[in-house]
């Protein structure tokens, strides 16, 4: 084929086309179309790779890009294809140099654009000889659309970190290297989540995306990778094993996120970190078990203390083990209600001494590991779900209890955050008053102060309908949350019990003697019964009587001990401590 500018395609082209053995098809107002069509066309010669032929759609799309074109736009036909295929020419050469290829995409980068050509060998045009093809088309939007949607895929969308699929695949690109020694850091915010329930989600975004900016600013220089995993979780690759270095990083990270947050013009907040450290290859060789173990360190940080920083050991693991035996034997306790107990510690008036009720206390007698303190089985319970079938079993075994006894003490029955606002704690509390048939004024339920923050109103609509009911609702362990005050105020409380840390200290401390006063006046003013919690000694006894108590409970009165038909079974499994 000539360098012969091709003015139209028709022109050169055979005037008949037999594809096979066929019948002739009449060829030249096909091809003439070709001129004009809205697909852009460009033929070559396979021979010497010269571009012979451009047609209208052609020439437009290239004029759109002229400026990353090497040639000028006239001088295009006769200028080798190559010009245009900086990244791929040989392919396109081998394409274009047998016959019967398959057509194969070209995508070829002008500037800020994207043109895609198909590119194939016509042979069998008769006069003619083989021609090579190549049908350009603009992908530039298509690719976009693509990059952004893989973007948002990978992305974090509050923080635009890399989320938690994309994490764990970076992650396990990275081990898949033999012998590959990196540090992984597991962060995660403390007190987040009372921040967002107490000034609201908007402004626990504003949080979490500037716990994100310093993050990455102080991992930035640190050659490493982050990610968010959680609501307030972060994860950090490091690409080295240095343990030493990593846990120096880490107390960086535990300091930077301690500052001050500034949330819009007036309020300021502060959260804490907790990071737990894992490393490849000594505490795993994928992603899975290493994001899992760095997180099991994290939870041991926590447990250590706000602002903590630990590395991966053995016991954490069993540690999480035994967690879930647990789990798996409070199920079978509860299904079975087998080693479960209730056991009362008494109320008293601390003018006239008389016990005005009992706390109801569940304890649990484990076969193996023996007595297991609720401190330890009723977060097990919470988290796990068990905590609804352990309330009802608690309330209606109280109840029971209660109905039996001769001087009509009231008791009392602590509900978890977990049971309210979930539509069943009424029907629990009513089927187990109707079952005991104990008057509904006897019977009282502790809210811990952290259940009704942020004010649910499930959870106050399920509290008001009771207490219209008869049943009355104490507010326990106060003082030891946030913002207890805001809780007076969300609901009208029966009781007011003061946490024990409060009393034990009000012996040696103004102020916790002041707060103990202050609740004391409180009560009084709202009538509102208060109650000091964890009596042991006398001197307490007298200092929360003269900060204006109504009631206390606590050792000094009275441990928690089993019923009356339970006490031979209790008394038989050993010591409980009460
Ligand atoms: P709480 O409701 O504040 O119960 C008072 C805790 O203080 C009890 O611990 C009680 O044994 C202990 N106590 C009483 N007097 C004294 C004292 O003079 N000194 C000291 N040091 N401690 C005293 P216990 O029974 O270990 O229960 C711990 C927590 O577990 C309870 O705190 C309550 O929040 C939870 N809990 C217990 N039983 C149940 C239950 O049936 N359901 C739910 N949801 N939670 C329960
Ligand atoms: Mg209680
Ligand atoms: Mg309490």
């Amino acid at each position: 084929m000539s360098r012969t500018v091709l003015h139209g395609f028709a022109d050169r082209v055979s005037r008949y086309w037999r594809p096979g053995a066929g019948e002739g098809v009449r060829l030249e107002p096909l091809l003439r179309l070709v001129d004009h069509m809205p697909a852009a066309v460009m033929t070559v010669d396979p021979a010497t790779l010269e571009i012979t032929y451009l047609n209208a759609a052609c020439r437009r799309a290239f004029a759109d890009v002229a400026l990353a074109v090497p040639v000028p736009l006239d001088a295009l036909v006769g200028t080798p294809v190559d010009m245009l295929l900086g990244r791929d020419p040989d392919q396109v050469r081998r394409l274009l140099a047998g016959p019967g290829s398959l057509p194969e995409r070209s995508r070829q980068r002008f500037g800020e654009r994207t043109l895609e050509a198909l590119v194939w060998r016509l042979d069998g045009l008769e006069d003619v000889g083989p021609l090579g093809v190549l049908l350009w088309h603009d992908v530039s939007s298509e690719i976009e659309a693509a990059t952004r949607a893989g973007r948002l895929a990978r992305q974090d969308g509050l923080t635009g970190l890399l989320n938690r699929d994309a994490f764990q695949e970076r992650l396990d690109l990275v081990l898949a290297a033999p012998g590959q020694e990196v540090c992984l850091l597991y962060v995660d915010l403390d007190g987040f989540k009372t921040v967002n329930d107490v000034h609201g989600h908007l402004v626990g975004d504003a949080l979490i995306r500037q716990a994100a900016t310093r993050l990455r600013d102080t991992a930035d220089r640190a050659e490493a990778t982050v990610g968010r995993v959680g609501a307030d979780e972060f994860v950090v690759l490091l690409p080295y094993g240095d343990t030493d270095r990593a846990a120096a990083l880490a107390q960086t990270i535990v300091d930077r996120l301690g500052r001050p947050y500034r949330l819009g013009t007036e309020r300021q907040a502060r959260v804490g970190a907790s990071v737990g450290i894992a490393q490849a290859p000594a505490h795993g060789t994928d992603a899975e078990t290493l994001v899992a173990r760095a997180d099991m360190a994290q939870s041991a940080a926590k447990d250590a203390g706000k602002g903590s920083v630990r590395l991966f050991a053995d016991w954490m693991e069993e540690q999480v083990r035994e967690r879930v035996r647990l789990e798996v034997a409070l199920r079978r306790a509860i299904d079975g209600e087998d080693g479960l107990f209730v056991f009362y510690q008494p109320i008293v008036d601390i003018e006239t001494g008389t016990v005005t009720g009992r706390e109801a206390l569940a304890r649990w007698h484990e076969p193996r590991q023996g007595w297991v303190s609720p401190g330890r089985f009723v977060p097990v319970a919470e988290e796990s779900g068990l905590i609804e079938a352990l309330g009802r079993l608690v309330l209606r075994r109280a109840c029971q209890d209660a109905a039996g006894w001769a001087g009509g003490e009231r008791v009392a029955v602590n509900v978890s955050a977990q049971q309210l606002g979930r539509g069943t704690l009424v029907e629990a509390v009513l089927s187990a008053l109707s079952a005991s048939g104990l008057a509904p004024d006897r019977l009282e339920l502790e809210v811990t102060e952290t259940a009704l923050l942020p004010v649910d109103e499930a959870s106050v609509a399920e509290l008001t309908y009771l207490r219209e009911a008869g049943v009355r609702v104490a507010l326990d362990d106060f003082g030891t949350g946030y913002s207890s005050l805001a809780h007076l105020r969300a609901f009208p409380f029966d009781k007011i019990k003061i946490d024990g840390s409060f009393v034990r200290e009000a012996v040696e401390r103004a102020d916790s003697a002041a707060v103990v006063r202050a609740v004391a006046e409180l009560g009084r003013r709202l009538d509102v019964t208060t109650v000091a919690e964890g009596v042991e000694t006398q001197d307490q006894l007298d200092r929360v009587r003269s900060e204006g108590c109504v009631e206390v409970q606590g050792y000094l009165y009275g441990r928690p001990e089993p019923s009356e038909q339970d006490a031979v079974v209790v008394a038989g499994l050993g010591a409980h401590g009460g």
